[in-house]
């Protein structure tokens, strides 16, 4: 298993489940979480996963299903919340992941981490999806 230190949280509204990513060329996260709070994996946690530019080595890519923010390029998001089994499943993962591999992992969204993203001005997940209060529910702090 390559050396893991970091989990990395994304918005992803592009599909409903991982298969639907992967079929429109969007195999970019280990992880994907589904409105329902199901699981996917995307890409198996051994290999990278291409998701936040300059940490992808280190790190599991988690997309949850929505947008998290209230407008997007204009357009209302439809799905600006997470929803409580999202999170729920969120917080099992990275608990669960911390377990599995016997380290504390620090937790960060996609846009907190200096130039992880190709577009400056992207927000990922958004403020509705709250990194400060994943982390304070699962003990974790980021990097
Ligand atoms: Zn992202």
């Amino acid at each position: 298993m390559r050396h893991i230190d970091l989990i990395v949280i994304h918005r992803n509204e592009n599909g409903h489940t991982g298969r639907e990513l992967v079929l429109q060329g969007q195999a970019e996260y280990n992880l994907f979480i589904r409105k329902d709070g199901t699981v996917d994996v995307v890409v198996p946690l051994e290999y990278r996963a291409a998701h936040a530019v300059g940490y992808n080595s280190r790190s599991v890519g988690i997309a949850v299903y929505g947008c998290f923010m209230d407008e997007l390029d204009g357009r209302k998001c439809f799905n600006a919340h997470p929803t409580q089994a999202q999170l729920d499943s969120l917080d099992l993962l990275i608990l669960g992941l911390q377990w599995w591999l016997g380290t504390k992992l620090a937790v960060n969204g996609h846009t907190e981490l200096p130039g992880a993203s190709r577009d400056p001005k992207k927000v990922c997940p958004g403020p509705n999806l709250d990194i400060n209060a994943v982390r304070r529910r699962t003990g974790t702090k980021g990097l």
